[in-house]
């Protein structure tokens, strides 16, 4: 990972609030870095910080996998997301997918507002990270 971040932001439409105050909390640091975002949650942090935030499609429709493939691709290095513990989701095998893949890869996640801050206020923001891969292909060949 380098110094400057791909962060990915998400929240479900009761967290939205949520995410969205704590990203213009943390305007300045969100600033340096390259924010992503699904559909809606993307345009209204672009609309709320006044920064480009690319967008993928929304989370039901697919902005979730798109993250996750974007993970996949290493395009992603950071994921804020803000998902619902009240509500089950249309997508909610999308989320699972999203949330399992990003353990996968071990990129650093935060899924409520204390993770997010101790996170976005880490010294490795501004720095680069080697990101340690688990080889699970050896995995796979012990158990066949
Ligand atoms: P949204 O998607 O930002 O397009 O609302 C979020 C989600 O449900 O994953």
């Amino acid at each position: 990972m380098r110094p400057k971040k791909n962060i990915a932001l998400i929240a479900h439409d009761h967290r939205k609030m949520d995410l969205l105050d704590w990203a213009d909390f943390n305007r300045e640091i969100l600033s340096q870095h390259n924010l992503f975002g699904t559909g809606t949650t993307g345009s209204l942090a672009s609309e709320k910080l006044g920064l480009p935030v690319f967008t993928f499609k929304s989370g039901p429709l697919g902005g979730d996998l798109q993250i996750g493939s974007a993970i996949i691709d290493n395009e992603i290095d950071i994921m804020i997301f803000f998902w619902d513990p009240l509500q089950a989701q249309p997508h909610d095998v999308d989320v699972k997918a999203l949330l399992r893949i990003s353990v996968v890869y071990n990129i650093p996640i935060a899924c409520n507002r204390s993770s997010a801050d101790f996170l976005i206020s880490s010294r490795l923001m501004d720095s680069n990270y080697d990101r340690f891969i688990v080889d699970y292909s050896q995995r796979f060949k012990q158990e066949l």
